[in-house]
């Protein structure tokens, strides 16, 4: 097995009734881009973990099988060390206990009428709490240890602080922790001040902070919210309780992360938009300006693509823009910006180019070899124009002006050719 392969990951379903493990099988593989493999007994599971345990990211794992009626599938799959979510029949006292006794991430009753449901975002959670990092800030090391566990049993990264001036280190120092969990009782200042000290410069719409407090006093809970706390727990706590708070958190974030994405990308092709192009633009232009860095503006257009749209309609037409926008982001870096301007119309901002005809040469012959099957017998190929310039002008919108009177050029000069223009001062782009 290569390195590859176990980055790759599976997931595993362990289920001895067969309808039950097609529909879970299902439900998983709808929401997540991995293999997903089905083992209906302890042996078959053996099996499969004999085969690629490595891989296994994380396995929904049935509490009793014919084979394993005591939960043995679940041991099994947890001494590999996989994240395992259980799945039982029924939930009475006496299994709650039996199940949460094992470091599990999660258990599902089958009898729900939603549980398919539940072990989808189940699933969902522990893959995704796997590149999600969480900052314990408590004066007490038993009580860090007893949450590290439950936060590393839910697949999170986890990090201690024991006073706020770690915990103000370890926020500086690690920019991708997204969750604080921190006590009232911290030695050098209380979880109060250092909630506020954190709102100064980390907006709850990145970093969330859970207020943690043993105190029977209500008030110590409205001060942790009115200092900026996004939730606050209350010592005892149940497990079920602590890591469905954090999970929440981590989900809103998420979807914040997710609805900015979408803000900044086109529908159609999930390249950047215009106006996500002059934001983040201006900045790369801005380095460019002050010396760091060095800029090269690309226009991109689809030669004679009306006619495409005319012969084939408009849904061959958009199968042509989306093969174009594949291209472009297979080609640049991810550092740089690619962007749909609209219609058939690309732009490129790239950054530390030093040729950007040989650069822009070689995005043309690979559109030009593009061959799109638009039926059984017949494909598509289509040619670009580009128009290309690195002349650092006075602002971002003169150097996409060169570069689409460079574009212009190209169109003129007989389309499916590339265009270099470098003006000697900005002056030039505004001819
Ligand atoms: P040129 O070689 O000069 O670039 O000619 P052209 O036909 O490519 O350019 P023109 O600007 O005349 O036509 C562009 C066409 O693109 C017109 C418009 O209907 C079509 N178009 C714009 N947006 C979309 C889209 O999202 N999908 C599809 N299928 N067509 C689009
Ligand atoms: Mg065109
Ligand atoms: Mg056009």
């Amino acid at each position: 097995m290569t390195s590859s392969e176990a980055e790759a990951g599976r997931i595993l379903i362990v289920d001895d009734s067969a309808t039950i493990g097609r529909v879970v099988t299902q439900a998983v593989s709808s929401v997540v881009d991995l293999p997903v493999d089905y083992a209906r007994s302890l042996t078959e599971c053996e099996q499969l973990l004999s085969e690629h345990h490595h891989q296994y990211r994380v396995a929904v794992v049935d509490l009793s099988l014919p084979d394993a009626p005591d939960g043995e599938a679940v041991d099994m799959v947890l001494s590999f060390g996989i994240a395992t979510i259980v799945l039982t029949g029924s939930l009475d006292s006496e299994t709650h206990d039996r199940i949460s006794a094992k470091p599990i991430v999660d258990y599902v009753t089958k009898q729900h009428p939603g549980s398919i449901a539940i072990v989808q975002k189940s699933v969902l959670h522990t893959l995704r709490n796997m590149t999600c990092k969480v900052l314990i800030v408590d004066g007490s090391s038993s009580f860090r240890t007893y949450i590290k566990t439950i936060l590393l049993t839910q697949r999170l990264q986890v990090v201690e602080a024991d006073s706020s001036e770690a915990a103000l280190h370890a926020i500086d120092q690690q920019q991708d922790i997204s969750v604080v969990i921190t006590d009232y009782d911290i030695p050098d200042m209380d979880g109060i001040s250092l909630c506020m000290k954190l709102r100064s410069n980390h907006a709850s719409t990145k970093l969330a902070i859970i207020g943690v407090t043993g105190s029977k006093d209500g008030f110590v809970g409205v001060r942790f919210f009115k200092a900026g706390a996004d939730d606050i727990m209350r010592k005892p706590f149940l497990v079920e309780e602590f890591t469905s708070r954090v999970n929440a958190r981590l989900d809103y974030l998420e979807s914040l992360r997710t609805i900015q994405d979408q803000a900044h990308r086109d529908y159609l092709t999930k390249l950047y938009n215009r106006r996500y192009l002059f934001e983040a633009g201006n900045i790369l232009f801005s380095s460019a300006k002050r010396g760091h860095i060095q800029l090269l503006i690309a226009m991109v257009d689809i030669d004679f693509f009306k006619r495409i749209n005319d012969t084939y309609g408009h849904d061959v037409g958009d199968l042509a823009i989306v093969a174009v926008s594949r291209t472009l982001a297979k080609e640049f870096r991810t550092t740089d910006i690619v962007a749909r301007m609209g219609g058939e119309e690309f732009c490129i901002v790239s950054v530390n180019n030093d040729s950007p005809v040989e650069i822009m040469e070689r995005l043309r012959r690979h559109i030009a070899a593009l061959e799109i099957p638009i039926n059984d017998k017949e494909s598509l190929s289509m040619t670009v124009s580009i128009g290309v310039t690195n002349t650092l002008c006075d602002t971002l919108d003169d150097m996409i002006n060169l570069a689409d009177q460079a574009l212009y050029k190209a169109k003129h000069g007989g389309r499916n050719q590339v265009v270099l223009i470098q003006a000697d001062n900005a002056s030039a782009a505004r001819a």
